[in-house]
């Protein structure tokens, strides 16, 4: 396997320069579009990478896969339901136009930014600090590493240049989908956006949610089944956003992606997959990423459809 993780980091680098790298805050506008990299961590406990692997990174929307495991633990998917919809948005990420428009105001899905805001709305904590707390440790259960958190310098730009998630947030508060303080949800929000980790590190949290919720080091059910097949199904119809459709036909592997130039993929039963590539399309996915997946999919026949 690992040969042809070489060969796909190495033909995926065609592509990069194509695209752009998020520029919205000043540290990720410093990443260099030729880092590519890719780790497989397969359920029967094997690690397997290959390009640039030893990159820190910020994992942006990918952190909304472990509000959902938060939120669905603490309030269920029934509750959640009725403050955010499971269905695909077809808009960009961080969209506000159904948000008037749709029924009972709710965000069409978990992963686009206000259906993430209100999912941390569902995560049951006293305040912001042990509300990011639960999703910092969800993290750090799912990597095996206790020294992951999140970047301050990343942190203390999303708030300072988050007038669109502020303006979803006070929405949805009007609206009378987030009950909790507007303030303090947004902290979290940005904060779980801010967390940092590398390939090896994402692959496994992919691995356990590829293993059904069980950790595949230890044995450990740290999700229940019925939840992570939840999140799985999330990710798959809307884990790339308005991209998500064409990475189902394409890769047909359950995803999540971010800005920060990192995916995660959960091959039931089989493998998690992270991959990194700052250079991004025009829709915020990883250029690279989407190809590895396309390759890695079609070499080892990891399409669930
Ligand atoms: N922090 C980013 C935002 O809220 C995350 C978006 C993303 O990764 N797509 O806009």
């Amino acid at each position: 396997m690992k040969e042809f993780l070489e060969e796909t980091v190495h033909s995926s680098k065609y592509w990069v320069m194509e695209g752009h790298i998020a520029s919205y805050i000043p540290r990720l506008a410093t990443a260099n579009k030729k880092h590519v990299g890719i780790g497989v961590y397969t359920v029967d406990n094997q690690y397997h990478s290959a390009g640039d692997t030893n990159i820190k990174f910020s994992i942006q929307s990918v952190c909304k896969v472990f509000s959902l495991i938060c939120a669905l633990k603490d309030s269920g998917l029934e509750k959640l339901l009725m403050k955010v919809d499971v269905e695909p948005s077809g808009d960009r990420f961080n969209s506000l136009v159904k948000l008037e428009t749709m029924q009972n105001h709710r965000p069409l899905n978990p992963f686009i930014n206000a259906g993430a805001i209100a999912t941390i709305g569902m995560i049951r904590a006293r305040n912001a600090e042990e509300r990011f707390n639960k999703v910092l440790q969800i993290l750090r259960d799912m990597t095996n590493n206790d020294n992951l958190t999140y970047n301050q310098e990343v942190y203390e730009s999303e708030k300072e240049t988050g007038d669109t998630n502020k303006a979803i947030a006070y929405y949805l508060k009007g609206a009378g989908i987030l009950e909790e303080n507007v303030d303090d949800i947004l902290d979290t929000y940005f904060k779980i956006c801010s967390m940092e980790a590398g390939i090896e590190d994402m692959a496994r949290a992919a691995a356990v949610i590829a293993n059904d919720g069980s950790i595949p080091w230890n044995g450990n059910q740290l999700i229940s089944k019925e939840d992570t097949k939840i999140v799985r199904a999330i990710m798959a119809t809307s884990g790339l956003y308005d991209g998500s459709g064409e990475f189902s036909v394409k890769v047909g592997i359950p995803a999540k992606s971010g800005v920060g130039g990192c995916i995660i993929g959960a091959a039931p039963n089989k493998m998690g997959i992270a991959t990194f590539g700052p250079s991004l399309n025009e829709k915020g996915n990883s250029i690279a990423g989407i190809r590895m997946f396309q390759s890695l999919s079609k070499e080892y026949q990891l399409s669930v459809f």
